[in-house]
């Protein structure tokens, strides 16, 4: 019978200094005892990527995606080296690797780039030679030979997609939380920790804001069932499940609540109302590789309507820059945008079965006086653009009257 293999994710916030690193170097010590084969993957040290991202903007506005990656990717490269020389001084024999040196292969979009396979040799012939291997996640080569990628957050996914490529028994993803929570435990203090979800609930509360797993990667999990276990770097504490639709005792309506402060939003004025004409800017949108989230058209009463739609933060400049050209080939001359926005939703499979949701949660931000300004519902979450300075505020209103908070 072979080892167990078990994948490891150490978060940002886990390696972000020298004491961490030991920290950490002392979790996979635990492991090498249980005679565990090891991948490690690592994010770069809390707050890195960020200041690196500020390096460039400092530079210019408009940096080339190619040099971002080759920017950004520098961060993990640190605190696997930093983690390999942690374990050297326990006496653990490891070895860290770049996504390129392990056969992390992706497509050639940049700073979001897709996997598109993992060639294992190396990793199965380190592993096979008993050392703890520890790769740098965020990263790959691309089918054109360039460093990418793989979007913010994207260590999850290198550590998922690790996991799914070598068959590992169990994939555990080591952060400052405890746990998927029912919210962001920094901003609802008394927000619960969830001990089973589903991959699905996961899923939409990843998409619709919750920071603690990135949503590709909760996909790629799903996609191929691959178990994963959230939990802190700082305590011993059991954390999340994530795992397949099992029968759970408890089946909350709504599972928790979450808030993005990324997207902006944007409203073309006076449309044409006929047909083809939303085809045309969504399309145009599309081809630019704009990310369209929300999108509302108002009623038209005298053949003009408004469209308004959301778009990550980072894009709106170039959101912009298309629409003027839309407007322009359609017509039309008003443009208005806002990035003072918040999007709060409120998630649970639950809501398929039970009506009054909505309901439920429009009052209770009514009661709040607080305005919504776009709404957009799926069959198991309801989502509502807010002011941003409002959004806070929202997501511990909705927590409270969905009786999500602990009890006292
Ligand atoms: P890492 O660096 O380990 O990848 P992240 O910062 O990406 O960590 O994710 C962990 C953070 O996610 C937590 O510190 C927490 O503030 C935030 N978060 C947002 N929503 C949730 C939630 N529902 N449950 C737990 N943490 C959440
Ligand atoms: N360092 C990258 C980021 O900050 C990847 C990660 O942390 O998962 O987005
Ligand atoms: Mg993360």
């Amino acid at each position: 019978m072979r080892n167990k293999i078990y994948v490891l994710k150490f978060g940002g916030s886990s390696v972000a200094d020298v004491r961490r690193i030991n920290n950490v170097a002392d979790i996979i010590a635990r492991y090498v005892k249980k005679k565990y084969h090891l991948l490690v993957v690592v994010s770069a040290m809390g707050g890195t990527t960020d200041g690196l991202i500020q390096l460039a903007r400092k530079i210019t506005p408009f940096p080339s995606e190619r040099e971002m990656d080759m920017l950004i990717s520098t961060g993990e490269q640190v605190s696997s080296a930093l983690l390999a020389m942690a374990l050297h001084k326990q006496g653990i024999e490891a070895i860290s690797f770049t996504g390129p040196q392990v056969g992390i292969i992706t497509d050639t979009y940049h700073t979001k780039a897709r996997i598109l396979k993992i060639e294992t040799e190396r990793i199965k012939r380190e592993l096979a030679r008993g050392k703890v291997i520890i790769i740098a996640g965020f990263q790959g080569i691309s089918t054109a030979l360039e460093i990418t990628t793989l979007g913010r957050g994207g260590s999850d996914l290198s550590a998922v997609a690790l996991a799914v490529a070598v068959g590992a028994d169990r994939c555990e993803i080591y952060t400052d939380v405890d746990g998927v929570y029912t919210a962001d435990p920094r901003i609802v203090p008394d927000a619960r920790k969830i001990p089973y979800i589903t991959f699905d609930e996961m899923l939409e509360l990843a998409s619709r804001g919750a920071q603690v797993m990135q949503t590709r990667a909760v996909e790629v999990a799903k996609k191929f069932n691959m178990p994963l276990h959230v939990r802190s770097s700082f305590s011993r504490k059991e954390g999340t499940i994530i795992m397949e639709k099992k029968n759970f005792i408890e089946e909350p309506v709504v599972r928790g609540v979450t808030l993005t402060e990324n997207e902006a939003k944007v409203t073309i004025c006076n449309v044409p109302d006929r047909p083809g004409i939303a085809a045309y800017i969504f399309n145009k949108l599309a081809s630019k590789n704009i990310n369209v989230d929300m999108i509302v058209q108002n009623v038209s009463y005298q053949k003009t309507t408004d469209i308004s739609f959301t778009v990550p933060k980072e894009t709106l400049a170039r959101t912009i820059r298309i629409c003027r050209e839309i407007a322009k080939n359609i017509g039309v001359k008003d443009i208005r945008y806002d990035d003072q926005i918040a999007k709060v939703s409120v998630v649970g499979v639950g809501m398929k079965s039970h009506s009054g949701v909505a309901a439920k949660c429009f009052s209770a931000l009514a009661k709040a006086k607080i305005n919504i300004e776009m709404i957009s519902t799926s069959e198991i979450s309801i989502s509502c653009i807010v002011k941003k300075k409002a959004g806070k505020k929202a997501v511990r209103v909705l927590h409270k009257s969905f009786g999500l908070s602990r009890k006292k």
